[in-house]
């Protein structure tokens, strides 16, 4: 396998990895200019902060996080850097665009098709920052992403994913996607992904394990992927139903093709954090070590397969396919 790009360089072995976390989401136009807001924000506070919470995890048993925030969610690494200095976590960069709709203004006015026309930045922007790294920071993106929400495959989707694809066949760099599960579009992902050429093997569906739908999540396995069972202590799927997902997959012979994660955040302005707290009191990074994993113990899944989901498949995953 080929090293994983971190924040802090190339590391040889990931170990025990969640594949769908956030340290920070932010919103700087609102920064910019309502700085006051009381979320606040305050880059030092909130990376040692930050640091505070992975220091947790690594107590916990975790070795690595992958961040998946990319343009879209306010992806700013220089405030991750300063996170990775306080941690031994590693923490993974990606690249990529989060959006259910169009893209953004910049690339909007630009590219081919568009009202000026031109070259399309998007796929050029995704592997400047896999291969020279994000910004100036020198940080070198370790997973591509993209997103399709309710409406589905949209014209700006179909640009982000085509251009995800065009970046993962230059570089080999995995994908993983924000799927929404209730209208099965795992599956539209998969097809568009594999029409412009991409090993369904190199793709993580991400937030499959909102479904408990085994007929639709065993169909994107037979395609090929890894199923992200990444929301846990989101509570529109309660533990237990989650829970039981994961138990009847590794039941039927699964656990190779599932990660897990929490898709939680250090920090995001985007969240009232009290409010957050008393509705979903488990979403935070320790709800997989403390509650989730006992969980699956009690459905009698193995401690090689409990190893399987959180240290093989991440390292084949993000180490370069089989
Ligand atoms: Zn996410």
């Amino acid at each position: 396998m080929s090293p994983v790009q971190t924040v802090r360089g190339p590391v040889d072995d990931p170990g025990a990895t969640l594949m769908h976390e956030h340290i920070f989401g932010l919103s700087p136009e609102i920064l910019w200019n309502w700085p006051d807001i009381p979320e606040g924000w305050d880059l030092e506070e909130r990376a040692r902060e930050a640091a505070g919470k992975l220091n947790e995890l690594k107590a916990a048993g975790i070795d690595t996080i992958v961040d998946l925030t990319v343009i879209g969610l306010g992806r700013y690494v220089p405030a991750v850097q300063r996170v990775a200095e306080q941690t031994d976590v590693h923490i993974v960069a990606a690249t990529g665009l989060y959006t259910y709709d169009a893209v953004p203004p910049y690339f909007g006015n630009r590219g081919p098709g568009t009202l000026f026309g031109g070259p399309d930045r998007l796929a050029e922007f995704f592997v400047r920052d896999i291969t020279d790294g994000i910004g100036r920071t020198g940080v070198r993106a370790g997973m591509l992403k993209c997103a399709t929400g309710r409406p589905g495959i949209t014209p700006g989707v179909e640009r982000v994913m085509r251009a995800v694809a065009e970046a993962h066949r230059a570089t080999g760099v995995p994908i993983t996607t924000h799927s929404e599960s209730a209208t099965r579009n795992g599956l539209d992902q998969q097809k568009l992904l594999a029409a412009e050429g991409v090993d369904l093997d190199r793709v993580v569906i991400g937030h499959a394990g909102d479904s408990t739908d085994l007929a639709y999540l065993e169909e994107l396995i037979a395609n090929g992927s890894y199923l992200g069972m990444d929301r846990f202590g989101i509570e529109f799927t309660s533990l237990p139903d989650r829970v039981a997902t994961v138990a009847a997959l590794c039941e039927r012979g699964h656990a190779g093709r599932m990660v897990l994660s929490h898709d939680s955040y250090c920090f995001n302005d985007r969240f009232d954090p009290d409010v957050v707290r008393r509705r979903h009191p488990n979403y935070h990074l320790l709800h997989i070590s403390r509650d989730v994993l006992p969980a699956l113990r009690a459905r009698g899944v193995t401690e090689e397969q409990i190893h399987q989901m959180l240290v093989d498949n991440p390292r084949r995953i993000l180490g370069g396919g089989s």
